[in-house]
């Protein structure tokens, strides 16, 4: 029996992707297969050559400065002239006809009495062995200058080759060419230096569910963020990106498309299509293109399983996970090390700050587990929550400052473990005020007085019970919390805790959420809204996640019935919208602001209090007061009201 040659692709596919490497194995067999090799070097202008590793040493061609020269206004003299110059004893000396200013050449000599009028820069004339500041000299009738105090030979001459000398390694192969390396070439005369040629690198991201930015967004479809993440990450570590676009799943065109790629470029990054998903083909294609093909497929990375490592005939080939968090780390972590040693570029050296765990964070055994984390300042010390909201969010990146590696071999890592956090930049800003809890829309119109007077606020969303957790152990200033206490039928206060303050905060009204136009709903109150609702098999629901104040209000309403849709419960007031503005459900129950942004129906049920617990021990510092001024002032109250919330 003959076998198809996809079929045989397929079969190989298959077994590399169950053999999952360990991240170190990975990288060695990644790095084994493509080093040692040769750095190209071309030739750049110096104005391009910013950010370049030298491919090969530089020799100073000339002395700098190149002649002895003045380093202050003055004059020159023979220091002999001046031994005997003091208070009581002035020397007198006549001037030469001439004045050395920077850029001319002297033509008259110093002799022996004489001195002769000289520029900061200005060339030391013959015969002259010091210079004289302005500052110490008298006038002495229009041709003659006084002096009172001795000069040694040579003050305030800079030789000729004292900075740089003729000869000299200005600068070795390898060294990163900055603004200062870029000035000592300057200085030298130098127009154009070697540097190793910055790979290029292609950059395809694939998925019939992209869209560029820019682009109107279809339904279904998502904007290609990794291409832009990947592209200015190549170019940040040595790389010069060409981004070819989104290529749907179709396996004929994308191989058209790397292949050419690569036949372009030293490198080529994928991301997407890489898992056994139906349509993703890259992995595939990779197969083909090259020798020896893949070398990893599966590491044991989280987030970034999936990660697909090969080289075809040299060149590297990388598959990077679809969801942007798993491909930024899985890129930083795997490719930046490559990428960074064919540009010629040393080891990234990430700055790292040690940082308190307030929350036992799990991790799953026999993966090397990265945690996006957060920093605030503690009572004692840093303390890093964790931001991650699963790979498959972007937000988590710009709310985090770094991130921690757990050990493969580690299933936790317990609350209160000093750990080690590798920061996003090295410039980390603690904010001034840290507000962890439920997070609302309306938050950002009070904070953002305070953004404009140059405060820093961190708001943490980990929902009210996180929020009431951080505020008990002084984590955090304030914590926003919406909590109903059915025994008291009140909202939040019940839930303080010793040392916490309830500062009210606003009402949300919740009610029926509705397309408009929906008879069922429109112009009904709300009981009606419901009956009508129950009364028709193929009228769809979308329900609360137990614990959610607004579940309560639910769970009253429907009694014993369970209509469809009742399992599907969210945890956001925005999920209940987007569920019933794209037709996945009919009805359900959120906020009043949150379902006039989304453009829905909306019939008024119950308030929720939306209120701060604050850390009393924490009430005098200068953000929480402004914090506290911004939620009564006029400005914020207005803000809410317009958005549809009722300030307290
Ligand atoms: P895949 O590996 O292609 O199955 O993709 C996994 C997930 O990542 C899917 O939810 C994709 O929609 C998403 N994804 C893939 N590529 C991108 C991209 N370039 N930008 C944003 N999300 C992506
Ligand atoms: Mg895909």
């Amino acid at each position: 029996m003959t076998q198809s040659p996809t079929k045989r692709t397929d079969s190989i596919d298959q077994d590399q992707f169950l053999t999952i490497l360990s991240r170190e194995e990975a990288l060695a067999r990644f790095e084994a297969a493509l080093f040692p090799r040769a750095l190209r070097g071309e030739p750049r202008k110096l104005a391009d050559a910013l950010g370049c590793a030298l491919s090969e040493d530089v020799t100073a061609p000339i002395d700098v400065p190149p002649f002895d020269r003045s380093n202050v206004d003055g004059f020159a003299v023979r220091s002999a002239d001046l031994a005997s110059a003091s208070e009581t004893a002035p020397v007198r000396l006549r001037l030469n006809d001439e004045v050395i200013a920077c850029g001319v050449a002297p033509t008259r000599p110093v002799l022996s009495g004489t001195a002769t009028n000289i520029a900061t820069g200005g060339p030391l004339p013959r015969g002259a062995d010091a210079i004289v500041m302005v500052e110490h000299t008298q006038p002495a009738g229009p041709r003659a200058i006084e002096i009172r105090r001795a000069a040694s030979p040579g003050q305030f001459v800079a030789s000729a080759g004292s900075d740089i000398a003729r000869g000299e390694a200005l600068l070795r192969a390898g060294t990163i060419i900055g603004s200062r390396e870029i000035g000592m070439l300057a200085a030298c005369g130098i127009a154009a230096v070697a540097v190793v040629r910055k790979p290029r690198v292609a950059v395809i991201s694939t998925g019939d569910e992209l869209v560029q930015p820019g682009e109107a967004l279809r339904p279904a479809a998502i904007y290609d963020s990794n291409g832009a993440i990947v592209t200015s990450a190549i170019d940040e570590n040595g790389g010069e990106a060409h981004f070819l676009g989104a290529i749907a799943d179709d396996e004929a065109a994308l191989e058209a498309v790397m292949r050419k790629a690569l036949a372009d470029s030293d490198m080529l990054v994928l991301s997407g299509g890489t898992s056994k998903g139906a349509g993703d083909v890259s992995h595939r294609i990779i197969a083909r293109l090259g020798k020896p093909g893949i070398i990893a497929h599966g590491v044991a990375l989280k987030p970034g399983k999936p990660l697909c490592l090969a080289v075809c005939d040299g060149k590297p080939v990388i598959i990077l996970p679809g969801f942007p968090t798993s491909a930024m780390f899985t890129f930083h972590d795997m490719i930046v090390p490559v990428l960074r040693r064919m540009a010629g570029l040393p080891p990234r050296a990430d700055a790292t700050v040690a940082a308190r765990i307030p929350v036992r964070i799990t991790s799953e055994l026999g993966r090397t587990e990265f945690v996006m984390v957060s920093l605030v300042e503690g009572a004692d010390g840093l303390i890093a929550y964790p931001t991650g909201k699963g790979s498959g969010a972007i937000t988590s990146f710009s709310q985090s400052d770094g991130f921690l590696k757990i050990d493969a071999l580690a299933d936790q890592m317990p609350a209160g473990t000093q750990a080690e956090v590798t920061l996003f930049t090295p410039h980390v800003r603690v904010p001034d005020l840290v507000i962890v809890g439920s997070h609302c829309t309306g938050l950002d119109l009070v904070t953002a007085q305070l953004a404009r007077n140059g405060l820093f606020v961190r708001s943490i969303a980990v929902g009210s019970l996180g929020g009431l957790a951080a505020a008990r152990r002084g984590e955090c200033d304030l914590a926003p919390i919406h909590l109903f206490d059915e025994k008291s039928e009140t909202y939040n206060t019940p839930f303080l805790a010793d040392g916490l303050e309830l500062v009210p905060g606003w009402r949300r009204m919740q009610g029926i959420v509705f397309r408009k136009g929906d008879a069922r709903f429109e112009d009904r109150n709300v009981q009606e809204a419901v009956a009508a609702a129950l009364a028709d098999p193929a009228c769809i629901m979308v329900n609360r996640n137990q614990g959610a104040g607004t579940r309560i209000l639910i769970d009253r309403l429907l009694g014993d019935n369970r209509p469809d849709g009742y399992w599907n419960q969210p945890r956001s007031h925005n999920a209940v919208a987007a569920a019933v503005a794209q037709h996945r459900a009919d009805w359900g129950m959120t906020i009043a602001p949150v379902a006039h942004a989304s453009g829905l129906g909306f019939i008024p049920l119950a308030e929720e209090h939306y209120d701060f617990a604050l850390v009393e021990a924490r009430k005098d510092r200068p953000a929480v007061r402004a914090f506290l001024d911004a939620l009564k002032s006029e400005e914020a109250r207005t803000a809410l009201t317009r958005a549809g919330f009722r300030p307290a």
